[in-house]
């Protein structure tokens, strides 16, 4: 279980309640007027957080989560803040645990609904989408029978209860997943989109390639909020599908619009504070793999002594994830490097 931090300076209300019987899969944060995020609990395999944003007559959600159901749960959980239909589905970027859900979306409000992405990021769920979701098949039933061979070896009631919750839902994961279509954005835009709605504005920006090639923000600007899918969270930076170099760069035009409130893809809702140090994070990253790489040394060496040097300003404030990801960030940059990318 991940700790919930505790947000300083934020103004968040309780967990809104759910009808009973339905799943918590949120927890429903008020960060303005009609503006909640959807903070995923954790699940195996996860969830990614959502922004709801209520409008004059609709409501506009950014990101859909792994899979429909859990869509569904969200939906379920938006109809105990109002009963306006959702007509905008934002999905920031093409990763599996963003967009798997947008099938829920035309299900339960047929024909009102438009997926909305970037062009880049339609363009990759659409060639890159099947792929990754038939490596998800193939890697399931694997991580299902690591967790059933851990639970053989527990000893403890807790990490076997812990254990026997985590099969189940990677079970219930496999099976949906088996029949899961990827719906793909409807509605894409270049750079920039804005849906004006009674006397709210929602404005979606292409800001530049940094997680992946399409990250789109949602800004509103008068509640001064912030949607960030995976270009800025509040965990560490998954760089697989990344372009470390412009994604500085493209935190640095992200730092130039006004907001308070960062709803992350991932974590707690952070205060505006945040983008700086996740942005110093990737600068500090690249330029001390450079100097690694300019001592002469081998990634396995880099890693060592990269991880030092970043630990003391980075570990504590990456949700207890430093240690278990940077290894992997320096992998990254120092084969972009390797191969003159930047
Ligand atoms: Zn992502
Ligand atoms: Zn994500």
């Amino acid at each position: 279980m991940r700790v919930r931090e505790v947000l300083a300076g934020a103004l968040l209300c309780a967990a809104t309640a759910v009808p009973a019987g339905a799943q918590q899969l949120f927890d429903l944060q008020k960060v303005a007027d009609g503006v909640y995020a959807a903070v995923a609990t954790p699940r195996s395999p996860i969830n990614c957080n959502a922004a709801v944003v209520v409008l004059d007559d609709a409501v506009l959600v950014v990101d859909t989560h792994s899979r429909p159901s859990s869509a569904k749960a969200l939906i379920a959980q938006i109809r105990t803040i109002t009963d306006k239909p959702v007509r905008y589905a934002v999905n920031t970027h093409f990763h599996w645990d963003h967009v798997q859900g947008n099938h829920a979306y035309p299900v339960a409000f047929p024909k009102q609904v438009a997926i909305i992405a970037s062009e880049a990021t339609r363009e990759n769920l659409r060639t890159l989408g099947a792929g990754r979701l038939k490596d998800q098949l193939a890697s399931t039933p694997g991580q299902i029978a690591a967790l059933e061979a851990q639970l053989a070896k527990a000893t403890d009631a807790a990490a076997q209860a812990r254990l026997k919750d985590e099969i189940a839902q990677q079970k219930d994961y496999l099976e949906e997943i088996k029949s899961l279509e990827l719906t793909l954005p409807d509605l894409t835009f270049d750079k920039s989109l804005i849906i004006y709605r009674g006397d709210r504005r929602v404005v979606l920006l292409f800001l530049g390639r940094g997680h992946t090639s399409g990250d789109v923000v949602a800004w509103l600007p008068k509640e001064r909020v912030v949607a960030t899918g995976d270009l800025l969270h509040g965990w560490m930076p998954f760089m697989g599908d990344s372009y470390p170099s412009e994604w500085v760069a493209t935190l640095d035009a992200l730092d130039k619009l006004e907001f308070d409130h960062i709803i992350g893809g991932h974590g707690t809702v952070k205060p505006r504070a945040h983008l700086t140090f996740f942005r110093n994070y990737l600068a500090d990253l690249i330029a001390a793999v450079r100097g690694a790489r300019d001592r002469g040394e081998t990634l396995d060496q880099a890693k060592v002594s990269v991880s030092a040097a970043l630990k003391p300003k980075y570990d504590g404030g990456m949700n207890g994830e430093f240690a278990g990801s940077v290894g992997a960030n320096i992998e990254k940059v120092y084969r972009d490097l390797e191969a003159k990318k930047y």
